[in-house]
């Protein structure tokens, strides 16, 4: 859900009009209350075409006060019924940056709430053509998806230098060379070209922790540097006594065999088969 904090009031597409009762009639924005006069942030950042009252014949005529912010993609975000804006035209903004409040102004409204409007186009007249399904997307799988363009086109872009090759860069990030191929649609693996693009995973950022029940008293651990079998062992744990432990997972260096950094005997590998009670948990 994008749209923390917020409670949908009325959802994007189809649905029978609140004010003329008349059915099917499509709902080109999503109706979100936070609370009257609540600050409303910007759910994507870019640039304000439009910040005031909805003038007829600018494309939000009857919006209220209103703020328009057209994104890098060009399409344009209508905040509208605000009780007040708090921006000016030509403005940047970021993701969060409070644009005005929450409100009930002009035609059209039922009571305080934001509607929140996706536009294809911000120009002409910002985005607006006289139909309402074609001129506007569904903005909860709009910001979702923009998010997920971002993280790939903001972080996760390496820049092809002399000497790179495919098998050279899938090993600097934790990656494969069909995995470079495939997400970057790459005909020729032999051939990249210095300067070009290549799109990396998304990265899950993700933590994954080793919970050891306070069942087991003593636990083997082994140095990194040699086979985790019994006679190895570098030292023990014991869960019991501290009515279980847990670590962050800091490899894994064999099937069932994690790297975990511990008090006693520093960096160590042990032995967590499905038969040892062992509780693997992304966080
Ligand atoms: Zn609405």
């Amino acid at each position: 859900m994008p749209f923390e904090g917020y409670r949908v009031t009325s959802p994007y597409g189809y649905r029978t009009d609140p004010i003329t009762g008349q059915r099917n009639t499509f709902h080109d924005g999503i109706d979100l209350v936070k609370g009257h006069q609540a600050p409303v942030g910007a759910f994507i950042p870019g640039k304000v075409l439009y910040a005031g009252n909805g003038v007829s014949g600018t494309g939000v005529g009857g919006y209220g006060n209103v703020v328009v912010i057209q994104d890098k993609y060009n399409r344009a975000h209508v905040y509208a019924h605000l009780s007040s804006v708090t921006v000016k035209k030509g403005q940047t903004v970021k993701q969060g940056d409070i644009i005005g409040k929450q409100g009930a102004t002009g035609a059209r409204v039922t009571g305080s709430h934001l509607h929140y409007e996706v536009r294809k186009k911000s120009s002409p007249s910002l985005g607006w053509i006289n139909d309402p399904k074609a001129r506007t997307l569904d903005p909860t799988q709009y910001v979702k998806d923009y998010f997920v363009a971002e993280s790939v086109t903001g972080n996760n872009i390496y820049v092809v230098k002399a000497g790179d090759n495919l098998t050279k860069i899938a090993n600097a990030y934790n990656t494969t060379v069909d995995a470079l191929v495939k997400l970057n649609g790459i005909d020729n693996k032999h051939l990249i070209l210095i300067g070009q693009k290549i799109k990396l995973p998304g990265k899950t950022n993700k933590k994954e922790i080793l919970y050891l029940p306070k069942t087991a008293s003593s636990w083997r651990v082994y140095s990194t540097t040699v086979a985790p079998v019994k006679g190895n062992e570098k030292g023990f744990l014991n869960p019991r006594k501290f009515g279980g432990l847990q670590y962050e997972v800091l490899g894994r260096p064999q099937a069932n065999v994690v790297t975990i950094q511990t008090r006693d005997f520093g960096k160590v590998n042990i032995y967590v088969g499905p038969e040892t009670g062992a509780i693997l948990k992304k966080i």
